[in-house]
C-alpha cells in the first residue's frame, strides 16, 4: 500500500426513517435558540411543519438553484435582521447551498436535512453565482454541524429528479476513486456508495414510495458526499461546472456527462475495475449509460438546454487551466466527449 493522507470531516450524522423528529434536539445540542429555516418556495409548508418544537427566528423560502448572489444577499440580510443563531436548511443541494452561503460570512452553524442525493451536506464546498459564473471554494465554516438523513422526506422526490440526483452522487464516488489525492478509506466509501446507488436507484424509479430503496439511495448519497469532501475534482466535475455556467440543470448535466467522462478516464484501470465490481458490469461507461437509459433519464445535453454553438466554447473553458486528471485534459478529445454527450451517443 502506498503512503496517503486521510482527512475526516467533523459532522454529526443522524440517519434513518423518522429521524427528522430529532431536529429540535440537534439544534439544542448546538446551543441555538433562534433558527433561520431555509427552503425553496415549494418546500416552505413542509419545513414549517418539520420545525414544530424549534425556536424559529424566521423562514427564508427563496432558495433557488446555483445560489445567485442577489438571493444570497437577501438570505444573509434576513439572518441578520431576525438575529438568527443557526440555520436549518431542509431540501436539496440548492437549499443547503444557501445555508452554506450564510455560514461563509456569519459563521452561523448549519443543520442540514437533505431531501435529494446531491451530497452537498457532507462537504465544505460552497458555491455562489455572479455575472454568469459560479465561484466555488472550500471552508470548514460552511460544513453543516449536523446532518439529519430521513428517507421518509424523500418519498415525494419525483422519480426523474431522484434518478438524476442519484447519478450526481454516483459521479462523486467515481471521481473520488481516481482522484489524485484519494486514499484507501475514501475508496471504500466510494465503492460502497456506487454499490448502494446502482442497486437502489432503479428500485426508487420503479417504486418511488419504497422506503427501503429510498433508505439505500440516501445512504449511498451520504457516502458520495463524504468522498468529494476530501478529494479533488477531475474532468467530470470540471466539465459539469463549466456547463452549469451555461445555465444547464445540475443533476441532469452530471447524469448525461458521466458515462462519457468515464470513457475518457478509463485509463484509470483500478478505479474502473472497482466501479465495475460495485455495479456488477464489465464495461463501466456503457453500464452507466444503460442504467440511465433504463431509468428514463435525459441522455443528450441537447435535450436539457445546451446549444450546439456553445460546445466549442465549453471545451475551450474546460481545458484552460490544468488540473490533475487520470488522462491529460486536451481540447480535441474533450470536444469529442462533449459532442457525444450533446448527441447522447452510447460511449464506445
Ligand atoms: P435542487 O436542490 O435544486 O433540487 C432539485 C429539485 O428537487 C427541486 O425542484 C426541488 O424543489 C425538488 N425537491 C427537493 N426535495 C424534494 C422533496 N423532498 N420532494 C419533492 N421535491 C423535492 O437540486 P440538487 O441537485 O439537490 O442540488 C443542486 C445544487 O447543489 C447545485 O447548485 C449544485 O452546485 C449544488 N451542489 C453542491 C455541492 C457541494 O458540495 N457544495 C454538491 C452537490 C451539489
Amino acid at each position: 500500500m502506498e503512503k496517503f493522507t486521510y482527512v475526516a470531516m467533523p459532522t454529526r450524522v443522524v440517519f434513518g426513517a423518522g429521524s427528522v423528529s430529532q431536529l429540535a434536539a440537534e439544534v439544542e445540542r448546538l446551543g441555538a435558540k433562534r433558527a433561520l429555516l431555509i427552503s425553496t418556495p415549494g418546500r416552505a409548508g413542509m419545513v414549517r411543519v418539520l420545525a414544530k418544537g424549534l425556536g424559529v427566528a424566521g423562514l427564508f423560502d427563496q432558495a433557488v438553484m446555483h445560489t445567485p448572489i442577489a438571493a444570497v444577499e437577501a438570505a444573509r440580510a434576513m439572518a441578520k435582521s431576525v438575529d438568527a443563531d443557526c440555520c436549518v436548511a431542509v431540501g436539496g443541494g440548492s437549499t443547503i447551498g444557501f445555508g452554506k452561503a450564510i455560514a461563509l460570512t456569519s459563521s452561523l452553524p448549519v443543520v442540514a436535512v437533505p431531501t435529494t442525493y446531491s451530497g452537498s451536506e457532507m462537504t465544505n464546498i460552497w458555491g455562489i453565482s455572479e455575472g454568469g459564473a459560479k465561484k466555488t471554494g472550500r471552508d470548514v465554516k460552511v460544513l453543516p454541524k449536523a446532518v439529519i438523513y430521513d428517507p421518509s422526506l424523500t418519498l415525494d422526490l419525483p422519480p426523474g429528479t431522484s434518478a438524476a440526483s442519484g447519478m450526481n452522487a454516483m459521479a462523486h464516488c467515481a471521481e473520488a476513486l481516481y482522484a489524485h489525492d484519494g486514499n484507501p478509506i475514501v475508496s471504500l466509501m466510494a465503492e460502497e456508495g456506487i454499490r448502494a446507488l446502482a442497486a437502489a436507484l432503479p428500485a426508487v424509479v420503479a417504486a418511488p414510495k419504497d422506503l427501503e430503496a429510498r433508505t439505500s439511495a440516501l445512504y449511498g448519497a451520504w457516502l458520495a458526499g463524504m468522498t468529494i469532501a476530501t478529494t479533488g475534482n477531475g474532468l467530470h466535475h470540471k466539465l459539469c461546472h463549466v456547463l452549469g455556467g451555461f445555465g444547464l440543470p445540475h443533476a441532469e448535466t452530471h447524469s448525461i456527462v458521466l458515462p462519457h467522462a468515464l470513457r475518457y478516464n478509463s485509463v484509470a484501470r483500478e478505479a474502473t475495475r472497482r466501479m465495475g465490481r460495485a455495479m456488477g458490469v464489465e464495461d463501466v461507461p456503457s453500464g452507466i449509460w444503460e442504467l440511465e437509459r433504463r431509468m428514463g433519464l435525459a441522455m443528450k445535453l441537447a435535450d436539457i438546454g445546451m446549444k450546439e454553438g456553445d460546445i466549442e466554447r465549453a471545451a475551450r473553458i474546460a481545458v484552460q487551466a490544468p488540473y490533475p486528471n487520470p488522462r491529460k485534459v486536451e481540447y480535441e478529445p474533450v470536444l469529442e466527449l462533449l459532442r457525444n454527450a450533446y448527441e447522447g451517443r452510447r460511449p464506445e
